[in-house]
């Protein structure tokens, strides 16, 4: 049987490897030959949820063949996916953003305006009868907290609250416990390099034919991350030179008071003070109750860009 590769976006979060791995077993389970892989490296709220459950982190892949059989899950841009998915076969797609492709062929499309892919999964895990043992359910529980914040981001709906509850029954953990140990876990930023940091969770866009980044980094202490303010500027700037970008922006987001401070370069800087009403302050400006890209940051900058 032809194997199926399985994977999420690049610069993989939580639900991108969680939801990867959960989304070859069901396929497994349902007798394909599926393998989950990944396209970057684990961050540290991801490796803790792996540890805590027992499960081995995805193969890494850099790129993959033409023809080759692939299942995307929370991505469907190919701007964000792996190098030389134009040329694959894309047999389905899990996904909870918005839609931007087009294929060559008919697909398997599955979405939901939810918080998170692994909401969905569990949905499908149920539709297809798939018993949902107690490592999977705390994979698909980790997702749902990670992009949701633990419930507090705009971008979480009821059905991930309840899909939430039933899956921490399963995984036998306190969610609120539980969910603040993992998110903590990532907000340890220590060791990176500036240049590692503003990669950590970063989103490369394009519209009306700018070419932008959205970067995010959770913390406990925004103070502290804008020590390194220099540094992470610096490389801000190097990657926009790289990538002949118009804007990139890093929101450093408190998960404890759900507020981001965010820092804007590039010959587009000023859009984010006339999508915000804001005004940059040595590159800078705090955007109260903001922390979600995809529902607060990311339309706002597009319409503004
Ligand atoms: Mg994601
Ligand atoms: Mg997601
Ligand atoms: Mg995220």
């Amino acid at each position: 049987m032809e194997k199926v590769l399985v994977f999420g976006h690049k610069n993989p979060d939580t639900d991108t490897i969680c939801s990867s791995i959960v989304m070859s077993q069901m396929e497994n389970k349902m007798n394909q030959n599926a393998e989950c892989v990944r396209l970057g490296e684990i961050n540290k709220e991801t490796q803790y949820a792996l540890d805590y459950f027992k499960v081995e982190k995805p193969r890494l892949i850099e790129k993959i063949e033409e023809g080759q059989h692939v299942i995307l899950v929370d991505h469907n841009e190919f701007a964000q996916s792996v190098d030389g998915i134009e040329n694959a076969k894309i047999d389905k797609i899990i996904d909870h953003h918005r839609i931007e492709l087009k294929t060559t062929d008919p697909l398997f499309y599955f979405a939901e305006p939810v918080g998170c892919t692994s909401t969905i999964l569990y949905e499908l895990c149920v539709m297809n009868n798939i018993d949902v043992d107690k490592k999977m359910a705390g994979l698909m529980l980790s997702a749902i907290i990670s992009d949701t914040l633990l419930f507090k981001s705009p971008t979480c709906t009821p059905k991930d609250v309840k899909v939430a509850e039933e899956l921490a029954k399963i995984a036998d953990v306190d969610v609120q416990n539980y969910g603040l140990d993992m998110l903590k876990a990532g907000t340890d930023l220590d060791d990176f390099s500036a240049e590692e940091l503003i990669n950590l969770d970063a989103k490369n866009l394009e519209s009306n034919g700018s070419k932008y980044v959205i970067a995010q980094v959770n913390t406990v202490n925004i103070e502290d991350v804008l020590k390194r303010q220099a540094d992470l500027e610096q490389a801000i700037n190097n990657e926009i030179s790289k990538k002949g970008l118009d804007l990139f922006v890093l929101a450093i987001t408190d998960i404890l008071n759900s507020n981001s401070e965010i820092i804007s370069l590039g010959n587009k800087a000023k859009v984010v003070e006339s999508a915000f009403g804001k005004t940059l302050e040595n590159n800078r400006t705090f955007l109260e109750g903001v922390v979600s890209r995809k529902k607060q940051l990311l339309p706002m900058i597009e319409k503004n860009i």
